[in-house]
């Protein structure tokens, strides 16, 4: 039952709210760890994480008091000001990617835009001359976020449809088929580039020798080699950076979603030797970066780095990937595959995945359709090997009750 207020806000979301959403299956009203609470009081097991943002859970106390304390002391001040903060994030970013510069905004999409401005600066070096050498190259099932920039960058009907023309100089090579990105290359091609794993695109992993074909194409041709970290990034897959399985060296990474904890912050790095091509007035923005996002992700990185939380996601995740690989042989008929590293798996299914993923929610277990009938499972950081046990029983009840409904049918 609809309680009054529950029905005021979905009447102010049908009348005032744009409509470029899918209708919301529930209301939420508060967050604790793992867990999330609806309007009707129901607790749910948050393995969505808001999208692979809340990586150290909901209201983490560490987190709660460093934002609380930031936003008495000072929110916002524009980078035309120095902050500890931005200084110390920067610091420990490059800590993980390796010797460069980083410059914060608000989002993924905003993130690889600045990738996109960074290769054609890169072409302008190389060719000697502004709009020779601009193009970049991007996969099939890429993902890349919404804006003209990265939404050229993203090859799919649903993101394109409708907003063409499209920003210039961007092609599609198959994902993890080197080959087919070579062909693309001639010297109007500045940059590739991929995601290390594609998750709007339905849990696709980068083979390590793709990633290191990539790299060597690039160094053969002079492109830079551009990696969206934004869902895979930020400890996801139990490394801090989910390319460094592969050994490669990237020249720049973009990053977003679970870097804030649930706060609005993106991300890039870029290797020193890339980071002149930018000087003052090339690029900027008045929110990225500033005191409050910066506090909150400090606050993330020292609950990844305290609680050892990459180890603990790399550890826990195999036997939990182990057992829900088993789903495949439990119910051949409704699961195609189980993929994916860490806490990042997707679940193929043979049937809609959206009754299936309805049903987990009236269990008690928020999870997230992706594309090709995918179940996403992207728990937070902090869930235990007990809570992914819990979530992987609930995936099995829902399977079997689906059967079980199949066949009364
Ligand atoms: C979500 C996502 C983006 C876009 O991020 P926004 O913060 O929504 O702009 C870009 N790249 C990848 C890989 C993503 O998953």
């Amino acid at each position: 039952m609809n309680t009054p207020t529950q029905d005021t806000v979905a009447d102010s979301y049908a009348s005032h709210v744009l409509g470029n959403y899918g209708p919301q299956s529930c209301q939420l009203v508060r967050g604790e760890g793992i867990y999330v609470w609806d309007a009707e009081g129901r607790r749910l097991m948050d393995f969505g994480s808001g999208i692979a943002v809340t990586s150290i859970g909901h209201s983490h106390p560490h987190w709660v008091a460093q934002v609380q304390q930031q936003a008495g002391k000072l929110v916002h001040c524009s980078n035309l000001y120095q902050h500890s903060g931005q200084a110390k994030l920067a610091k420990r970013l490059c800590g993980y990617a390796g010797k460069g510069k980083v410059f914060l905004c608000n989002s993924g999409t905003e993130a690889n835009e600045a990738l996109i401005k960074l290769a054609r600066l890169h072409g302008k070096r190389k060719s000697g001359a502004e709009g020779k050498c601009y193009k970049m190259l991007t996969a099939e099932k890429a993902f890349h976020g919404r804006t003209f920039g990265s939404m050229a960058a993203t090859p799919q009907e649903k993101i394109q449809g409708g907003f063409r023309p499209m920003l210039e100089g961007f092609a599609y090579g198959k994902f993890n088929d080197v080959e087919s990105f070579a062909a693309l290359v001639d010297d109007s091609v500045a940059a590739i580039m991929v995601e290390t794993i594609q998750g709007e695109g339905g849990i696709h992993a980068a083979t390590p020798e793709f990633l290191q074909g990539l790299r060597k194409l690039c160094d053969e041709h002079e492109l830079l080699l551009l990696i969206d970290e934004v869902q895979c990034g930020i400890g996801r897959t139990g490394a801090f950076f989910a390319y460094k399985q592969s050994g490669i060296n990237p020249d720049a990474i973009g990053m977003a979603k679970g870097l804030g904890g649930g706060v609005p912050i993106g991300a890039v790095w870029l290797r020193d030797e890339h980071a002149g091509l930018f000087h003052p007035g090339s690029h900027g923005t008045t929110f990225g970066g500033n005191p409050l996002v910066c506090a909150a992700a400090n606050a993330v990185l020292d609950v990844i780095e305290e609680d050892t939380l990459l180890q603990k996601v790399a550890t826990q995740s195999q036997s939990w990937l182990k057992r829900l690989q088993g789903l495949k042989q439990t119910f051949p008929n409704l699961v195609a595959e189980v993929r994916g590293q860490g806490y990042m798996v997707g679940i193929a299914l043979r049937v809609d995945h959206l009754p299936i993923i309805n049903r987990l929610r009236q269990r008690g277990l928020l999870v997230i359709p992706t594309a090709g009938q995918v179940i996403r499972l992207l728990p937070p950081l902090i869930a235990t090997a007990e809570q992914l046990d819990e979530a992987a029983d609930m995936l099995e009840v829902a399977l079997s009750e689906y059967n079980q409904e199949a066949g009364c049918a």
